[in-house]
């Protein structure tokens, strides 16, 4: 069966950060991959000046642009409120509704158990957590139980199996996609988020270190690397 992938973010960025150079990888295979950014982006700037509704409408053709450039097949955007995503069924209905779209055989998302990585450093995005266990939710039981949502069904839309779940976390995995010769375009991809990034050089820096230690992990390793945690889904019997 044909690989059709579908890559989730709570933010437009979201998406290039964690799996911009995979994208690219598997575009140039022959892969279908579409993009879901499920809030508006209304609250990723510190400048005042600008308002919500110039932001949105900005941040919106940045992820556009990104994904045009990487050969993307449709960006869909559901625009919840940045900052108040909540695992609810009106956000889940929204998910599974894309998935019984596209059919995707692949679902990327963030880690919904990643909390905080002492590591790096870093503390998740509260969007990111919540988003992706909808994400999760989605994919398994809801988006292939036809008694969930049934108006669904009323609309064409039939439950569907997804495959696989690549997710994200900046420093677990246990599946590595060699992206040494994508990381430019991973990079020129998160250029695209222009509003995001004062210093889009040292982003990329940082990019290319956290990228560089993820390949150092692969088996064998690599010089660049994106990873997940694979889980293959079980086909109902
Ligand atoms: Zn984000």
């Amino acid at each position: 069966m044909k690989k059709i992938i579908l890559a989730v973010g709570a933010h437009p960025d979201d998406i290039d950060i964690s799996c911009a150079g995979t994208v690219a990888k598997y575009i140039a295979e022959g892969t279908e991959v579409y993009y879901l950014v499920l809030t508006n982006g209304s609250k990723g700037s510190e400048n005042l000046k600008i308002s919500t509704k110039v932001l949105i409408k900005l941040r919106k053709k940045e992820q556009q642009k990104s994904a045009d450039f990487l050969g993307v097949k449709k960006v869909f955007f559901l625009n919840f409120v940045d900052g108040e995503l909540q695992n609810t069924p009106a956000l889940r209905k929204q998910i599974v509704k894309i998935i019984r779209r596209v059919k995707p055989t692949t679902v990327i998302c963030w880690d919904p158990t990643l909390f905080y990585d002492e590591t790096l450093n870093m503390v998740n995005h509260p969007d990111h957590r919540i988003g992706a266990e909808a994400v999760i939710d989605s994919v398994y039981p809801f988006a292939r139980n036809a008694r969930t949502f049934p108006e669904l069904l009323k609309e064409g839309l039939k439950p569907h199996v997804v495959e696989e779940l690549l997710i994200f976390n900046f420093s677990k995995a246990n599946y590595f996609v060699d992206i040494s010769k994508t990381i430019g375009k991973k990079i020129e991809a998160i250029s695209c988020h222009k509003s995001q990034f004062a210093d889009i050089a040292k982003f990329a820096e940082r990019i290319k270190m956290m990228t560089g230690l993820m390949g150092q992990k692969a088996k064998p390793p690599v010089q660049y690397a994106e990873g997940f945690i694979q889980i293959i889904l079980r086909k109902p019997a």
